[in-house]
């Protein structure tokens, strides 16, 4: 099996060097495998994205020194299936919807946010709960694709069944997915397709082997895997969450620091190899300990870049030296 991953920013604002972390060690991870590297533009949220931020994403992948084999041929490639905008990618999400709207597995939800906010106290949240929003008690479960009306959301009919999920720097992690998410939105009310749909969606299409992030995702995970499950897909992607990047107090980086914003260093003149070796410095302490610069296809000769497991929710990472 041939080792593939994904490099997949959201063009709703400036990435972030906690966007450069997960994307340098996808890179590496697919790199040290001999494996391929592919290039997706999650815009499918087109009322967020915009062209400036899609720009930049290739500018800044290029000053941190990451290629990839597939993906658009630019910021303009509108047409490319590797864009979640592309006429291509939006009528295979339709396709998904009819079929499961047609079949049951989803039903329309009109509930207000109000709504969601009056059911929620009925239900006991619990650890985890939290990262998910208001979850929802299924207060539309009982309608059907006959009393459905334009403007309703469609949520899928999540069971009841406990999930496990094995993850590559977490370990093992359980969540019952009906009671901690609830049945989640998978085409909204403005038809737009939910994140969550197309990500696995894409995942299953472009042949993606191994989905590299943050641990903030690491609940909806399951969720994502019981996607999988529906669609059929025997070779679903293995799951690697690494832990947040902190700053020296264990806090967790946030956008509006602005120098964590990769265009601002990059337009600031600042070597990419600085951060690439500060980055690099978590998933290889000891052979970089001296190292002040390096560039990712460097990193290429020290071995595999994990050498960190455990759950480790922030990393620190000291960027006022940078
Ligand atoms: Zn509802």
């Amino acid at each position: 099996m041939t080792v593939r991953t994904r490099l997949a920013p959201t063009p709703s604002g400036a990435l972030h060097v906690g966007n450069a972390f997960s994307f340098l060690l996808a890179w590496l991870w697919a790199r040290h495998q001999g494996g391929k590297v592919v290039l997706r533009i999650e815009d499918v949220d087109t009322t967020r994205s915009r062209p400036d931020w899609i720009e930049a994403v290739f500018r800044d992948l290029e000053w941190l020194g990451l290629d990839w084999e597939e993906g658009p041929q630019g910021p303009s490639d509108a047409q490319s299936p590797f864009r979640q905008s592309s006429p291509l990618r939006q009528e295979r999400y339709q396709t998904i919807w009819r079929e499961w709207s047609a079949s049951g597995q989803l039903y329309p939800c009109r509930c207000t946010r109000s709504d969601l906010r009056t059911d929620a106290p009925q239900i006991q949240q619990i650890g985890e709960a939290q990262d998910f929003g208001i979850p929802y008690v299924g207060r539309c479960r009982h309608r059907t694709f006959s009393d459905a009306a334009p403007s309703d959301a469609w949520r899928l009919r999540l069971d009841d069944d406990p999930s496990t999920i094995d993850d590559l720097w977490m370990g093992r992690h359980e969540l019952s997915r009906l009671s901690q998410i609830g049945d989640p939105v998978l085409r909204r009310g403005d038809g737009c397709t939910a994140y969550h749909l197309a990500v696995c969606l894409d995942d299953f299409d472009q042949g993606i082997t191994h989905v590299v992030r943050g641990r903030d995702l690491l609940g909806f995970t399951h969720l994502h895997v019981y996607l999988h499950k529906l669609m059929n897909n025997f070779c679903p992607p293995k799951f690697l969450h690494h832990g947040l990047l902190g700053d020296h107090q264990g806090l967790r980086l946030a956008k509006r620091i602005g120098s964590e914003s990769l265009t601002g260093m990059r337009c600031q003149g600042m070597d990419s190899r600085l951060l690439v070796a500060k980055l690099a410095k978590r998933l290889y302490p000891q052979a970089l300990a001296g190292s002040i610069r390096c560039t990712p296809h460097e990193l290429l000769t020290l071995g595999s870049p994990l050498p960190l497991t455990g759950d480790q929710t922030w990393i620190p990472l000291a960027l006022e030296s940078l």
